[in-house]
């Protein structure tokens, strides 16, 4: 029972062990990889469900790493948190969304691209300062997707932050709404005109009895509060359906488009238009 009790123990003593000395690996990595340009923004389109435009789109970014092929945000953010590099990451994020949408605009389609702000850079005044230069400079519009759990980690100062951007005409997303802690008396404050409802409600709306309850409510509510709704994880027509019924303003998600590279976005956007 001991050698048995032991060997379950392992895995989970090595896991705490390997894991730092990898993430610092990777770390390493991806702050040379940000300075060659490795780094790369895929697109993701919103679509107006009624009038069935599309009138912004998600930056989405990807590491296409020389050895390893493409890595998903999933393996890499969560460590530039912990390294300190996602100041320098997200500025070239927004950097890059600035030149893709004057791209876009040339090509006659003129979006919002929204980049996703980790909750952390909402207390980092020297983040936000630099944020607004680049976008204040800018002739493009730009949205910034904050998830609500980032916003009620420091209230005071994300608040004064998110408006500060909301001031300079960015245009704010309440991201993953509904799988953290839900705050309604933090909504109301929050100089946001998006919410974007969480995949989690979405992907199975047309399947469970409870979250077309939970998606139905949260559309009134927002609407309520001025704001427009967002559902993210679109893949069935059976889903599209409901949504529209229910007065979601937008959609997001694989029914329409998977997120595909900024020349791929465009042919879409070309398409779409002949459609
Ligand atoms: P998120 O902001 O909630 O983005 C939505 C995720 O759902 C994306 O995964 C997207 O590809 C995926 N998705 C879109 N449509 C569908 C659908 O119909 N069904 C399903 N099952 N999934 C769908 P992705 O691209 O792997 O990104 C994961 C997360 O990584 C994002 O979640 C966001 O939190 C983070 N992330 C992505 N890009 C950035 C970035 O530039 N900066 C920061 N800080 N975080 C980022
Ligand atoms: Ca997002
Ligand atoms: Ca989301
Ligand atoms: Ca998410």
């Amino acid at each position: 029972a001991l050698a048995s009790a032991r060997e379950h123990d392992k895995p989970v003593t090595q896991a705490i062990e390997v894991l730092p000395r990898d993430a610092m690996k990777l770390a390493e990595e991806l702050s040379v990889a940000i300075d060659r340009g490795e780094l790369v923004l895929f697109y993701q389109p919103k679509v107006h469900a009624r009038r069935q435009e599309i009138t912004s789109a998600e930056a989405l970014i990807r590491w296409r790493h020389p050895t390893r092929g493409l890595i998903l945000p999933g393996d890499f953010i969560p460590v530039a948190e912990q390294a300190q590099l996602i100041h320098r990451l997200t500025l070239w994020t927004i950097e890059q969304a600035i030149v893709d949408a004057a791209t876009l605009r040339d090509h006659g389609h003129a979006l919002r691209l929204f980049v996703n702000i980790s909750g952390q850079l909402l207390s980092d005044d020297a983040f936000v300062a630099g944020a607004c230069r680049m976008v204040g400079e800018s002739d493009v519009e730009i949205g910034f997707e904050v998830t609500e759990t980032s916003v009620i980690r420091d209230p005071a100062s994300a608040i004064a932050n998110l408006q500060r951007f909301a001031d300079i005409g960015i245009r704010v997303s309440i991201d993953d709404y509904g799988a953290g802690l839900s705050s309604l008396a933090y909504l109301k404050q929050l100089p946001a005109r998006e919410l974007k409802i969480d995949k989690l409600f979405v992907t199975q709306l047309t399947s469970s009895n409870r979250d077309p309850l939970i998606v139905r409510s949260t559309i009134d509510l927002a609407h309520a509060l001025d704001m427009e709704v967002v559902a993210e994880g679109v893949e069935t027509h059976a889903a599209l359906a409901l949504l529209t019924v229910m007065g979601c303003d937008m959609i997001q998600g694989f029914l329409i488009s998977r997120p595909i590279a900024l020349d791929a976005f465009i042919a879409f956007m070309r398409e779409d238009r002949h459609r």
